[in-house]
């Protein structure tokens, strides 16, 4: 017995734990490479950007910054989330917290695999990591998921969540079943600066950014859902990600970045490039960076083809015009015919849907050569929209024309419009109720979980 308690004594000591003792910290310090210099100092900017007050978003080149009104909190128990850290950034955060560096690269591998494989959120499960260390790592970090305010199922199988973050902020994701594939859609930011006139969305203030690890923690919390969890190559019913949610990923660039890379990491969730889209306003100068950094398939929310169209329903077009995004669009790395360019175009009556315009929009895309498709997508009405959806014989007719022009163009069913989980219909549920009443349904959940 005494043996026994000293050894769990010894067990329990913090070298044993590989809690590096102050000296060799300092030793380790003098090691570090210059990549990881640069993960601690991208720590240390995650960390800032979760405590200090929002700054214009840096987005290099020409454009202005845009102003995000709030930055991310801290958890209120001040642990810290490792969802949503690269490889390098988790081992370098096991490192900061006091493992040394040896072992910390290898519970940073082991903690990776449970996460990204296994789908765990509890150190208790992590078999392969001794039980003493469970504590220290339980009491330092958390790997989190989005509190699900509410989960909605539409009559055609999509599902909506409706996510908050520890700061309280509401953002949502879709998933949308098919009988080939399953495309979650997913949110970059909480509201939107952009103002499409005819997206719900749109009429929401941006709130602030998602982090990477709020990005990412969508598919997780997609893949709890569906129970998709060990990971496997076949047979998922997540198979597809677009970043088409609230917000334009452009303008948080970084975080989307982060996320996507951490999605298509081989070792883990493994998803494709090619079974990822990133959809866009039109943020052109940030254009060819998501191509050359991210390298996953383009779509481009075009839905007029005249200057003054665009600049009413996207008015972003009014910074980046037609010709320049289309230039952008010719120039984006890695587009081709096996992987074209999607460009979506919103059917709005006697406002983009004549004749003229799909024979237009044949023109430019022709004109820049570009390896396009059109998604037609019929408007989803939302409670004060100033818009109507075009007649199925109108979308059917300017489908036709793109169609005798050479380029496909499928017209997109709605889906989940009772749930309001179409396209441009995202704000619907988190607005039409108020907070108080939110946190009543996620009480009455809770307490019947309980
Ligand atoms: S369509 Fe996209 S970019 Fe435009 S307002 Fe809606 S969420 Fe923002």
């Amino acid at each position: 017995m005494k043996l026994d308690r000293g050894r769990a004594h010894v067990r329990n000591a913090p070298a044993a734990r590989g809690i590096a003792p102050a000296r060799a910290l300092r030793r380790s310090a003098e090691r570090v490479t210059h990549t990881e210099l640069e993960n601690r100092a991208h720590i240390a900017y995650v960390r800032a950007m979760l405590t200090e007050p929002a700054a214009p978003m840096p987005i290099p080149g020409h454009i202005d910054p845009v102003p995000v009104p709030r930055a991310a909190a801290a958890r209120p128990d001040g642990r810290i989330d490792l969802i949503g850290l690269s490889k390098d950034q988790l081992r370098e955060t096991l490192a900061a917290a006091g493992l040394e560096p040896r072992q910390a690269k290898l519970r940073a591998k082991q903690i990776w695999h449970w996460i990204y494989n296994r789908g765990a959120t509890d150190f208790a499960l992590m078999t392969d990591i001794a039980k003493a260390q469970h504590p220290w790592l339980t009491e330092r970090f958390v790997i989190g998921r989005p509190e699900v305010v509410e989960a909605q199922v539409s009559s055609d199988g999509t599902r909506k969540w409706l996510l908050r973050s520890p700061d309280g902020q509401d953002y949502e994701a879709v998933f949308i079943p098919d009988a080939d594939r399953g495309t979650l859609c997913v949110s970059s930011q909480v509201g939107c600066t952009l103002n499409c006139t005819f997206c719900h969305t749109g009429t929401m203030r941006l709130v602030r950014n998602l982090t990477a690890g709020e990005i990412v923690g969508q598919v997780m919390l997609a893949r709890d859902s569906l129970g998709e969890w060990p990971s496997q190559p076949e047979g998922r019913m997540l198979t597809n990600i677009v970043m088409m949610g609230m917000g334009e990923p452009l303008y948080n660039f970084d975080a989307v970045r982060d996320a996507l890379k951490l999605v298509m990491d081989g070792d883990g969730l493994a998803l494709s490039k090619r079974r990822i889209t990133l959809s866009t306003s039109g943020v052109v100068p940030m254009m060819a960076r998501a191509g050359e950094e991210i390298g996953v398939n383009l779509a481009v929310s075009l839905h007029a083809v005249t200057k003054e169209v665009r600049d009413e329903i996207v008015p972003l077009n009014r910074k980046y015009g037609i010709e320049q995004l289309l230039q952008a669009c010719a120039d984006y790395p890695g587009a081709n015919n096996a992987r074209r360019i999607t460009f979506e175009y919103v059917m709005l009556k006697d406002k983009n849907d004549s004749d003229a315009e799909a024979h237009e929009l044949v023109r430019l895309l022709r004109h820049y050569q570009l390896p396009a498709k059109v998604n037609l997508i019929p408007f989803n009405p939302w409670p004060g929209a100033a818009y109507e959806t075009s007649t199925p014989e109108r979308v059917r007719r300017f489908s036709e024309i793109i169609f005798e022009g050479g380029i496909s163009a499928p017209v997109r069913t709605p889906r989940g419009r009772d749930i309001d989980a179409a396209c441009g219909q995202l704000k619907t549920a988190a607005e039409k109720k108020s907070r108080a009443e939110l946190d009543r349904i996620a009480a009455e959940k809770q307490a019947a979980l309980g």
